[in-house]
C-alpha cells in the first residue's frame, strides 16, 4: 500500500530509531499527499528513508506510531495485534479464568496499539478510542475482538464519546457496536462486582487496582478499615473478605455510593459493619473522630497536566497527613496516585511531607505499581501511571 509521506526535519528520526510511538508537529518538514485526520501515513527521514507508520492527527502529537515494520496495515495486521494482546493476558492467567472476568484486554501504548483501550467484563468488552485513527476503525476492531475472545466476547460497547478529542471529525456516541446489554455475573478474584459501563467513570471500573485490593485484603483480618474515594468500593469488597471487623466507604458520588452498598450486599448481604458515606474525603477526614487501623487514599488524578503540578502535589501531602492523623498506632495506609505528570520520586517526597506534618514515624512497607495488564512499553515511559505505597505507621 501506498500511504502519504511525513517527511520529518533531519535529526528528529532520532526518537522513532529508539521506538518512541508518538511524533509531535515541531518535528515535522512536510507532508505529501493530503492525509485526512485519522488517516494511515508512512513516517520518513528527511532523506526518505522509512521510519514507521501511523496514524496521522493534526495536533501537538500529529502520528501515533503502529508499526515500525513497513507492513500493510489491514485487517490481518490488526488481527496479529490483539491477538498478541490476548496471549500477553493468557500468559497472565486473566484468560480464561473463572474467578477474574475482568481484565484489560488493549492498553495502549503498552500493547503497540496507542489510541486504543479495551476493557474485558465478562460477555462485553468496553472500547474507548483515545485518537481519530483508532475511533474511525471501531466497527472493524469490534469485529475482531470478537473473533479474538474465542467465543467469550459477543457484545463491543464503544465508550470514547469522553476520550476522543472534541476537535476530531469522526463523531463519538457511545453505544454498542456489537450484541447489546448482557447483564453479565463479573467477578474479580472471585469477588462480585456490578459494573456500569454506561454511566460508570472511564470504562465502568477500575481494572487497574485489581493486584492492589487484593494486598489491601490480606492486612484487613480484624481491622477497622476506611475506604477514601471508594468508587465503587473495591477496596471495601476486598477488605470486608480479608476479615475486617468494619468498613466505612466515602466517595463524593452517590451514584459510587449506590454501586458500593450493591456491591457489598451482593457479596455479603446486608451487613451492618459496613458504612457508605457520600462526602468529601477532605472534609471527612476533618470532621471524623473515627480513627482506623487501616486507611486506603485512591483519589483521583489530581494533576492532569505538568502545569498542576506543584498544586497536585501540595494536595497529596495535606491528604496523606490528614489520614496519618486518622490511623491507630501500628496502622497500615494504602496511599496512590493515578497522575501521570507525577513521578514516583514526587509522590513520595509529598507522603515524606505529609508524614512529617502528621509527625508519624513510617515504614515504606510495599512500594505498588499498575498490573501486568496495564503494560508499560520501554521506549514510552509516559505509559507508566499508577504508583502507591504502603505505609506502617507508629
Ligand atoms: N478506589 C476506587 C477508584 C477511585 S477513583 C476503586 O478501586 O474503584 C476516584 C474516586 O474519587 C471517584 O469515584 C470520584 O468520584 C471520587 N472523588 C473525587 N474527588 C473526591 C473528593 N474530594 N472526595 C470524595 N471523593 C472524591
Amino acid at each position: 500500500m501506498i500511504y502519504p509521506k511525513v517527511y520529518l526535519k533531519s535529526g528528529k528520526e532520532q526518537s522513532l530509531q529508539r521506538f518512541h510511538p508518538w511524533i509531535f508537529s515541531g518535528a515535522i518538514k512536510r507532508i505529501d499527499g493530503e492525509p485526512a485526520e485519522g488517516d494511515v501515513v508512512e513516517v520518513v527521514s528527511a532523506k526518505g528513508d522509512f521510519l514507521a507508520i501511523g496514524h496521522y492527527q493534526p495536533g501537538s502529537i500529529t502520528v501515533r506510531v503502529i508499526s515500525f515494520v513497513n507492513v500493510d496495515i489491514n485487517r490481518e495486521f490488526w488481527l496479529a495485534k490483539l491477538r498478541n494482546a490476548l496471549s500477553v493476558r493468557k500468559l497472565l492467567g486473566l484468560f480464561p479464568n473463572p474467578d477474574t472476568n475482568i481484565f484489560r484486554l488493549v492498553h495502549g501504548e503498552g500493547d503497540g496499539l496507542p489510541g486504543l483501550i479495551v476493557d474485558i467484563y465478562g460477555f462485553t468488552a468496553v472500547m474507548q478510542a483515545h485518537s481519530s485513527g483508532m475511533a474511525l476503525l471501531r466497527s472493524t476492531l469490534a469485529e475482531l475482538i470478537v473473533e479474538v475472545m474465542e467465543g467469550a466476547v459477543t457484545s463491543v460497547y464503544d465508550k470514547s464519546s469522553g476520550t476522543l478529542s472534541p476537535k476530531s471529525p469522526v463523531e463519538a456516541i457511545d453505544g454498542y457496536l456489537v450484541g447489546g446489554a448482557k447483564g453479565d455475573a463479573l467477578y474479580e478474584n472471585g469477588n462480585r462486582f456490578m459494573v456500569s459501563w454506561e454511566e460508570g467513570q472511564k470504562t465502568g471500573f477500575f481494572v487497574d487496582q485489581r493486584d492492589n485490593r487484593a494486598l489491601v485484603g490480606h492486612y484487613s483480618k480484624d481491622a477497622k478499615v476506611l475506604n477514601a474515594f471508594c468508587y465503587t468500593g473495591g477496596f471495601s469488597v476486598y477488605a470486608a473478605r480479608g476479615g475486617a471487623s468494619s468498613v466505612v466507604s466515602v466517595d463524593s458520588s452517590q451514584k459510587a455510593m449506590d454501586l458500593t452498598t450493591q456491591n457489598m450486599v451482593a457479596n455479603f448481604g446486608q451487613n451492618p459493619s459496613h458504612v457508605s458515606v457520600c462526602a468529601d474525603v477532605f472534609d471527612f477526614l476533618r470532621d471524623s473522630e473515627d480513627v482506623y487501623d487501616v486507611i486506603i487514599l485512591d483519589p483521583p488524578a489530581f494533576a492532569k497536566h505538568r502545569g498542576s503540578l506543584n498544586n497536585a502535589l501540595q494536595a497529596y501531602k495535606r491528604l496523606n497527613a490528614s489520614a496519618l492523623r486518622k490511623l491507630k498506632p501500628g496502622g497500615i495506609l494504602f496511599t496512590f496516585s493515578c497522575s501521570q505528570v507525577v513521578t514516583r520520586e514526587n509522590f513520595r517526597n509529598a507522603v515524606f511531607s505529609g508524614s512529617i506534618i502528621a509527625n508519624r514515624n513510617v515504614r515504606i512497607m510495599h512500594q505498588l505499581v499498575q498490573p501486568a495488564d496495564h503494560p508499560i512499553n520501554i521506549y514510552h515511559p509516559e505509559g507508566e501511571y499508577l504508583k502507591g505505597l504502603v505505609l506502617y505507621a507508629e
